[in-house]
């Protein structure tokens, strides 16, 4: 983990050393995000993709505002899974142009509120289109609408697959046609299409498929279509490196082979705006958790090292949202960054439950309590991602550097 510098021993978080950034912030656990780091993923991303390709930040890998309306600066769009994070993302610069909302049962409360928002919403269902069009009655304004479309095929060798086979993503492929008469017949403002097939994936080959599957999906259904197609957004799915032996995603080469697909699709459908949209592989390598050694015992000689955090505010790093074999996440000691002498720890949180586990069995630079541990990778599926309410522990703070 290259990106946070280091100096006389300490990480550094947008140049403050990490000691003094946590009496700053008044204590541990935290999160800490560097906003630098952030527009430098943005701008690089931007120098491999198509230059007309709109990138989209997807909210629920980070919602936190100060993140937020930091993205709101540097990408074209976002898209959101509620209507929690669209006042999060109103509450931004953003323009409810470049907004949508996607996501499998969405309440009627949420749609009437989006509807009068003026986000484009990413319909899952034929329910929803009916329910849409009460909401369209009773308030008097037309919705924007898109259909979120679960393809046939799979994102292959993704960390988790969200569209092929059933699923409870998206109206299958095949009905889209019907869908698309009820759009029709009731008016509404038809905006496009979003196919998103899956998350996590490092593969280049496996995402310019899915890519280039999605541009001939919607050039296929283009004739069915109520009015031109505005808007494609064709997923995501870029990974990031979590555990040792993972290799970067190739983003030039899907940046190349985008852009063909996209001139082609362009010589069929000139006016349409083409968008990705990512949440981890924009957020998550620019956070950090970190937390306290507040103790440190030998069990049957083995060194456990105590935190004053844990699962209750990062579930991915203990191992427990979906990994299927616990694995440790890149752990550094932010105190004693280039400790020569090591040795063989385990970290563990305060919870009473075996699971409360950051690192297992890692070799670090000796600790001493008081030491701060650091998780890389924490910028993404963090805090909001785990039951902070599990055994009334305190909350973790949440700053952008
Ligand atoms: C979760 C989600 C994303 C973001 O996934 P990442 O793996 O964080 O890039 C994007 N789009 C949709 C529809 C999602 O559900």
């Amino acid at each position: 983990m290259t990106q946070f510098a280091v100096s006389n021993n300490e990480l550094l978080i947008g140049g403050i050393p990490l000691s003094r950034l946590a009496q700053r912030i008044g204590g541990t656990p935290f999160y800490a995000y560097d906003r630098q780091l952030l527009t430098q993923r943005v701008a690089e991303l931007r120098r491999d993709m198509p230059p007309e390709l709109k990138i989209h930040y997807a909210m629920k890998a980070n919602p936190m505002p100060a993140v937020a309306q930091h993205m709101a600066s540097i990408v074209d769009g976002f898209d959101l899974a509620s209507a929690g994070e669209m006042k999060v993302a109103l509450d931004t610069t953003m323009s409810a142009e470049h907004i949508s909302m996607a996501g499998p049962g969405k309440r009627p409360d949420e749609l009437r509120q989006a509807v009068a928002a003026g986000i484009t919403i990413n319909a899952e269902s034929f329910h929803e289109l009916d329910t849409l069009a009460r909401i369209a009655g009773q308030i008097g304004i037309t919705p924007r609408v898109a259909l979120r479309i679960n393809p046939a095929f799979e994102l292959k060798a993704s960390g988790m697959k969200m569209g092929g086979g059933a699923k409870q993503f998206g109206i299958d492929e095949e009905l889209i046609p019907e869908a698309l008469l009820h759009i029709k017949t009731r008016g509404f403002d038809f905006q496009g299409f979003h196919i998103y097939s899956g998350s996590q994936n490092l593969k280049a080959e496996s995402i310019i498929e899915a890519q280039q599957k999605s541009l001939q999906l919607a050039l296929q259904l283009a004739d069915a279509c109520p009015g031109p197609i505005r808007k494609l957004n064709i997923g995501g799915g870029y990974g990031i490196p979590y555990f040792p032996g993972e290799t970067r995603l190739d983003t030039r080469q899907v940046g190349n082979a985008l852009a063909v697909a996209m001139a082609s699709f362009k010589t069929a459908q000139a006016d349409t705006e083409i968008v990705i949209e990512l949440g981890r592989y924009l957020v998550g390598e620019a956070g950090i958790y970190v937390a306290k050694v507040i103790d440190k015992k030998v069990s049957r000689g083995q060194i456990f090292l105590m935190v004053d955090g844990g699962l209750h505010h990062h579930l991915a790093a203990s191992g427990n949202f979906g990994q299927v074999i616990r694995k440790n996440y890149p752990v550094a000691i932010g105190t004693n960054m280039a400790g020569e002498e090591l040795e063989n720890v385990n970290i563990v949180g305060p919870l009473c439950t075996p699971l409360d586990s950051l690192a297992d069995k890692m070799r670090l630079p000796k600790v001493e309590i008081g030491d701060l541990v650091v998780v890389y990778q924490s910028g993404a599926y963090g805090y909001t991602a785990s039951p902070s309410k599990f055994l009334s522990q305190p909350e973790a703070a949440e700053v952008l550097i």
